[in-house]
């Protein structure tokens, strides 16, 4: 395997000339950094919101900012996304007169309504990537901007949650195989085959880094953001919790379920597939190695994480012989998902069941969900709980190792702290406990103290 590397930088690492000028002085420090992915500018001093965000306010004519309870219209969205680009390529000082004219005729386009939020969204990944590959330039660093429209890289057309079609492998292997220098390409995006462009879902950048580390096979896909790496917990919560160094693509994938949003989950699935690493690493600090998921690890701890989830309720019904009719579970997860609600566990006993889903997915639809239940199901109870928080330890060690759970039981034990809902993942690997909320922080410093803390 050739030594190449498929580096992506996040909104927050080319948000503005200063951050951009960190992005060249990592691409000049290893001459393996081929493939360049960029993001549109995320927030910064400058501005609190997200290119992204603006070009979406624009097309949505001021809904989408509305919807957030936020007073932004769309002819200050328009001011904004020019005077961010004119304020970067000013600050680089690169050629870009040029550049503000075109996106000045692109947010103009005239398009069907779903085709243009699409059209207009991926114009921050478009234009930042440009403009970056300019400066590349200038600093010495010999770069193409190659878009994907010009390698070929096929989304279908599900617009706003485009999916990869696999001809586009091929397509981008050829193209970037043809490529002398370091490619920079514009993340969230890819083309339809009618020629439309159609982005992924939100964070999507992270899914064509990812594409583009398959399609190359390349040696790692360095994915460049703002932390150090996955932290055990969440720091705001415990600021002592380390960075995890290696975690296996399983861990992370228990871990960022609940409540560890660090990485877009489908960028990994290919990259997975040909075991190719993922190293989560700071722009503002390079020097730190960050996290690295691999395929297999030796598991030198027990337990990696704790994910935390706060958002959650359940579902608790009751009827004779629940648990052991067949298709009985299922059928009141479809109740359940026919409101769009996402679910997470199924604790299952002889005569009761319990789903425990998004709270907030349930708000506005409870009554309806309930009487539903009631004539479909004929419970002989049926009620929802609220307000339940619920901490996910994760580590591959776990399997072999007595006691982890009896050690988290016994942490909250002390801490007088009642656990209401218990359940271990099959694999063995990571177990989940659920109390109510206001628990939570105690609790999450009680398990951290025991099974985390060296
Ligand atoms: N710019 C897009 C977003 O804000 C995609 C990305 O940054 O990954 O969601």
């Amino acid at each position: 395997m050739k030594n190449q590397i498929v580096c992506k930088f996040g909104g927050s690492s080319v948000a503005n000339a200063g951050q951009i000028h960190k992005v060249k002085e990592i691409v000049s420090q290893n001459n393996a950094r081929r493939y360049v992915v960029v993001s549109a500018p995320g927030k910064d001093a400058s501005d609190p919101e997200k290119v992204t965000d603006h070009l979406l306010n624009i097309a949505t004519g001021g809904r989408h900012f509305r919807s957030r309870q936020k007073d932004i219209r769309p002819q200050q969205s328009h001011k904004a996304v020019l005077g961010k680009f004119k304020g970067i390529i000013d600050d680089l000082n690169v050629e870009g007169a040029d550049i503000i004219k075109q996106l000045e005729s692109d947010l103009k386009k005239n398009l069907p309504e779903k085709k243009r939020s699409d059209y207009l969204a991926s114009r921050g990944e478009r234009y930042n990537a440009e403009i970056i590959c300019r400066y590349l330039n200038r600093q010495g660093i010999p770069s193409e901007l190659v878009l994907p429209e010009d390698m070929g890289f096929v989304v279908s057309e599900d617009f706003s949650n485009a999916r990869v079609m696999p001809a586009s492998y091929r397509n981008i292997r050829k193209k970037l195989g043809s490529i002398e220098g370091v490619a920079v390409i514009p993340g969230f995006y890819g083309i339809t085959r009618k020629g439309d462009v159609a982005v992924f879902s939100r964070g999507g950048s992270d899914l064509t880094g990812g594409e583009i580390a398959f399609a190359m096979d390349a040696s790692v896909y360095e994915n460049w953001t703002d932390t150090d790496g996955i932290y055990q917990v969440d720091p705001r919560l415990i600021p002592e919790a380390r960075v995890i160094p290696r975690l296996t693509y399983k861990e992370i994938r228990l871990l960022s379920s609940k409540g560890f949003e660090v990485f877009h989950y489908d960028a990994m699935v290919n990259c997975k597939k040909k075991s190719i690493p993922i190293q989560i690493r700071n722009t503002n600090n390079p020097s730190s190695e960050g996290t690295l998921i691999v395929s297999e690890r030796v598991p030198e701890e027990v337990v990696v994480g704790i994910a935390r989830n706060d958002n959650v309720a359940y579902l608790y019904i009751e009827r004779d012989g629940a648990g052991e009719d067949i298709g009985f579970v299922n059928d009141l997860i479809e109740v359940v998902r026919n409101y769009d609600i996402e679910t997470y566990h199924y604790p299952t006993d002889k005569d009761d069941v319990a789903i425990l889903l998004n709270q907030d997915d349930l708000v506005g639809c409870e009554n309806d969900i309930k009487e539903t239940i009631e004539t479909q199901f004929k419970p002989d109870r049926f009620e929802f709980h609220y307000n339940i928080t619920i901490l996910s330890p994760v580590g591959i060690g776990m399997k072999d190792h007595p006691g982890v759970i009896a050690d988290a039981a016994t942490a909250l034990k002390e801490q007088n702290i009642n656990i209401d809902i218990i359940n271990q993942g099959p694999a063995q690997i990571s177990f989940h406990f659920g109390f109510q909320n206001y628990y939570a922080d105690s609790a999450l410093r009680a398990m951290y103290e025991r099974l985390l803390k060296k």
